[in-house]
């Protein structure tokens, strides 16, 4: 946080000075919702919950040294007492950013939105951006009106770029969040099916995602995938220029795009002549080999879409593709290769929905050219009314893609199970198993040497549980 008085956040807030605090107290650390994290100078967010109460918490974040804290209740702790906390987080990161940009114009905000690759582009971004100067690009997903304020709050004044990730579940929630930080340059991935459950349809969804571009002033970016024909559409609700990205059509390119025996991709970033950063500086054009140890093609779009980002942020085109030689995601558990016993294991157990699902897949397909492919699916959650029919094509899609073997995973995935058998030549080789426990056992008879073993499903549907024991038994 940009350092702040107990006076002033109780200003910003609208709150009120209480358990003995004189106004005085200063924040140099940030905003915290768990005292485990405190360190000295933070400020500790007290938050009323349904299991805990941060409330409880207010010595032990003291303790570890928080200069403050942000409460509901007056517990005796010196604090600034609020009606609400986090919308107190949010009136003070929309203030810490507005003091952020004056104290230092040379700031720039990047915000990622999209049905899938968010968290990806989200840590391709603080790869492309660190180098070139001091950034905030958080590990993990903190994409909602909790997680955003977070982010916004670990500025500091040294900050060149703030890298956020914005989520929406409804129309209006991108909205809300670029209300508290407005983005300089917005990059919209894909249009897709997660959370079509609660948006109805995919135009809704699209709706919806571009709040993001209508947040942008004049002299922003808006950074397009022009080969999504709904985020392409976004264009002419931005205010400012648009900048797009594909791999056969756009301004930014990538070409020669190439999976290697182990489905890590490979592509040449392409910049024609012309174009300008942010900052009117121009972007010097030409071919740049980007070799990141990451796997799919849909990979591959999020790091065209981060390099693009990278260069309207001002960063030269070289430095953008030599910082990704080799790069992982910060976040993890996205298409995270092990390798145990000569096998490949790709644990992408972490989050799912058709596309990625479809993406996923087809990576294992690739990978199918050298190797027997075993694919362990698990259910997709929040799909809404087609969930049932959406499975099924799943299982339809492992059939054409000749996937050597199919395990599907629990009840809510036993469609994927249905639309294999159905759709043809898998005959034994779509088993159906009740838990992630009885598929680890199956693996543990099944996995030889030299296969490879995709794990995916949403979250909560656990698969992500198998990986490790799976490669410990390998
Ligand atoms: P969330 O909404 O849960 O925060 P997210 O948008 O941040 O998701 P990631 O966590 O980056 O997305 O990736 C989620 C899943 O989508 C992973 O399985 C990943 O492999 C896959 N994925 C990543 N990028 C794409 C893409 N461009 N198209 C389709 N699938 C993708
Ligand atoms: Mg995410």
């Amino acid at each position: 946080m940009l350092q702040i008085t107990t006076r002033e956040i109780a200003e910003i807030t609208g709150g009120t000075l209480v358990g003995g605090a004189t106004g005085d107290e200063t924040v140099t650390g940030t905003a915290r919702i768990d005292s485990r994290e405190a360190a000295p100078g933070d400020l500790f967010a007290a938050f009323p919950g349904e299991h805990v109460d941060g409330h409880d918490y207010l010595e032990a974040a003291r303790t570890a040294g928080a200069a403050a804290a942000l409460v509901t209740e007056d517990r005796g702790v010196p604090a600034v007492q609020v009606a609400d906390v986090r919308t107190a987080l949010s009136d003070l990161a929309r203030a810490q950013l507005e003091r952020a940009r004056t104290e230092n114009p040379e700031l720039v905000v990047l915000a990622v939105t999209g049905s899938a690759g968010k968290t990806g582009t989200k840590d391709l971004l603080g790869t492309i951006l660190t180098p070139a100067g001091e950034t905030i690009a958080p590990a993990g997903t903190f994409n909602n009106e909790l997680g955003l304020p977070l982010t916004v709050l670990r500025l500091t004044a040294s900050t060149r770029f703030l890298v956020l990730e914005m989520g929406a579940r409804g129309i209006g929630h991108i909205a809300q969040l670029t209300a508290i930080a407005r983005p300089d340059i917005s990059l919209v991935l894909n249009v897709g099916s997660a959370h079509l459950g609660e948006f109805g349809s995919v135009e809704a969804i699209a709706t919806a995602k571009g709040e993001l571009v209508e947040a942008l002033a004049p002299g922003g970016r808006a950074i397009l995938n022009v080969e999504d024909r709904l985020v392409a559409g976004m264009a002419e609700r931005s205010a400012a220029p648009v900048l797009t990205w594909g791999f056969h059509e756009g301004t930014v390119r990538g070409t020669d795009l190439t999976l290697d025996d182990r489905a890590r991709i490979g592509f040449d970033l392409v910049v024609p002549d012309g174009l300008t950063a942010l900052d009117g500086t121009p972007i010097p054009s030409g071919t740049f080999p980007v070799r990141p140890d990451l796997l799919g093609e849909h990979q591959a779009a999020n790091v065209l879409a981060a390099l693009t980002g990278a260069l309207a942020a001002g960063v030269d085109p070289a430095a953008a593709a030599a910082s990704l030689e080799g790069a992982t995601l910060a976040s993890g558990h996205r298409m995270e290769v092990l390798e145990a016993g000569g096998a490949l294991v790709i644990n992408d157990a972490y989050n799912a929905n058709p596309d990625s699902m479809r993406h996923a897949l087809k990576t294992l397909a690739h990978l199918g050219r050298t190797r027997r492919t075993i694919a362990v699916l698990g259910e997709m959650l929040e799909l809404g009314p087609d969930a049932a029919l959406l499975h099924d094509e799943i299982g339809r899609l492992a059939v054409r893609l000749n996937i050597s073997q199919l395990y599907v995973v629990g009840d809510g995935a036993a469609p994927i199970h249905h639309g294999a058998s159905l759709e043809g030549s898998f005959g034994g080789e779509s088993e159906y198993v009740d838990t992630v426990d009885e598929a680890l056992a199956v693996l543990e008879r099944t996995v030889r040497p030299g296969d490879a073993v995709l794990l995916k499903s949403s979250r909560d549907a656990g698969l992500r549980w198998l990986a490790q024991p799976l490669v410990e038994a390998l």
